[in-house]
């Protein structure tokens, strides 16, 4: 098999057979003309498919080692369609420190429809063992997790969540195709926002669902079209695009936030430094046996407190204050108030002093400085 970076750039994207256009075209159209009555000649309706979606779905599909990809309008719409997989009545086991708006669809959405959810410590083996109830059906996983980067072994997790005939679930938007496959570690479903490292511009929305599983995927299909949060063909487009350097910005992102940890480890201003490429986190190990680089996520809380934080993340000027993660550009932010509002008073809300940064892949000197100064 060609390596990543060769499939990202190729696979999807042959030359187009008529006029040899190196990129898949960008199909604007919403219908087909039929040869027949009921004789489409690709698809009777772009909800249905589309060939520039269906480029994307192929492309991020083999990435993820998968037979079957589904893109959708957005990370949650993708969640969305996989959830409506359940019934009233089921369970599911959530990480403790899960993006704020899968706590949200599944508490405030499916919540009203009968779905209960236990939220546990995953690193907890024994904890997860204990929250399986009869009518569990899904494990969902971030690794690493958002906002504390906490990093678990899908290995583990998947025997766990099959000995209870359960899915597990990998939100794999932190680490990409790049760094982690979660289907070739046991997982049952890999779910993306595409809008982060994927897209990598910070100029797209977008979601995806891959699984090796035929019976999972005609469902997901079935609720791609029957639902209809569908990814348009530009947006499709800029997936594409976004795919084709993924790996080389990845490599970047990873040895920015790296320096940008080692940097802050050593601040007598930062209290504690979550990045799971030190050797003194407490995932480092499990990291390094599942991830092929450790991200270019980096999360410390401040000695000063909330307020501290608060003045750190308003004196960056290189680091963009903003929500979102993944775009070249590097973003600073405060969970607690901005991207997990929604898990206050919950077990999932982050520590108060806690700032996340999502380290771009501008010149790692001015990334440095620019903390220095709004740290000082
Ligand atoms: C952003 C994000 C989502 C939601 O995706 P959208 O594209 O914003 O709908 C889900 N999971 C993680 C880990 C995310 O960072």
């Amino acid at each position: 098999m060609a390596g990543f970076n060769t499939r990202a750039i190729h696979v999807g994207s042959e030359p187009d057979p008529v006029t040899g256009a190196v990129n898949p075209p960008v199909y604007l159209t919403s219908t087909y003309a039929q040869d027949g009555v009921g004789i489409p000649r690709f698809s009777d309706y772009s909800r249905v498919d589309n060939p520039t979606r269906a480029a994307l779905e192929t492309c991020l599909a083999d990435l993820e080692g998968a037979s079957h990809g589904i893109a959708f309008a957005s990370g949650l719409a993708g969640e969305d369609a996989l959830l409506r997989t359940l019934a009233p009545g089921d369970h599911v086991i959530l990480g403790n420190d899960a993006y704020g708006g899968t706590y949200r669809l599944l508490t405030k959405i499916f919540g009203d429809w009968g779905v209960t959810i236990s939220c546990v410590d995953l690193s907890d083996l024994d904890a997860v063992r204990a929250s399986f109830a009869k009518s569990t059906k899904m494990l969902w996983v971030e690794t690493p997790s958002n906002p504390l980067l906490n990093v678990v072994s899908i290995k583990d997790l998947a025997a766990i969540a099959h000995e209870h005939d359960a899915l597990l679930v990998v939100d794999n938007t932190f680490a990409t195709p790049f760094l982690q496959r979660p289907l070739t570690l046991g997982a049952d479903v890999v779910v993306h926002s595409t809008t982060k490292y994927v897209g990598g511009h910070s100029d797209v929305i977008g979601g995806f669902v891959a699984t090796n599983s035929d019976e999972l995927a005609t469902k997901l299909k079935f609720h791609q079209y029957a639902i209809g949060a569908v990814p348009g063909p530009l947006d499709c487009y800029l997936l594409i695009r976004g795919l084709k350097t993924l790996g080389i910005r990845m490599e970047r992102h990873c040895s920015n936030a790296r320096a940008v940890a080692e940097y802050l480890s050593g601040h007598d201003a930062v209290e504690r430094v979550y990045y799971p490429g030190l050797a003194t986190h407490p995932s480092h190990e499990v990291a390094a046996s599942q991830m092929s680089d450790f991200g270019g996520m980096v999360s410390f809380t401040l000695k000063g407190g909330a307020a501290k934080a608060r003045n750190v993340c308003e004196m960056t000027s290189v680091f963009t204050l903003a929500e979102s993660l993944g775009g070249v550009e590097s973003l600073i932010e405060l969970p607690a108030v901005m991207t997990h509002a929604s898990t206050a008073g919950s077990t999932l809300e982050p520590p108060a002093s806690l700032v996340r940064l999502s380290v771009g892949i501008e010149d790692v000197d001015d990334l440095i400085r620019d903390l220095a100064q709004a740290l000082s």
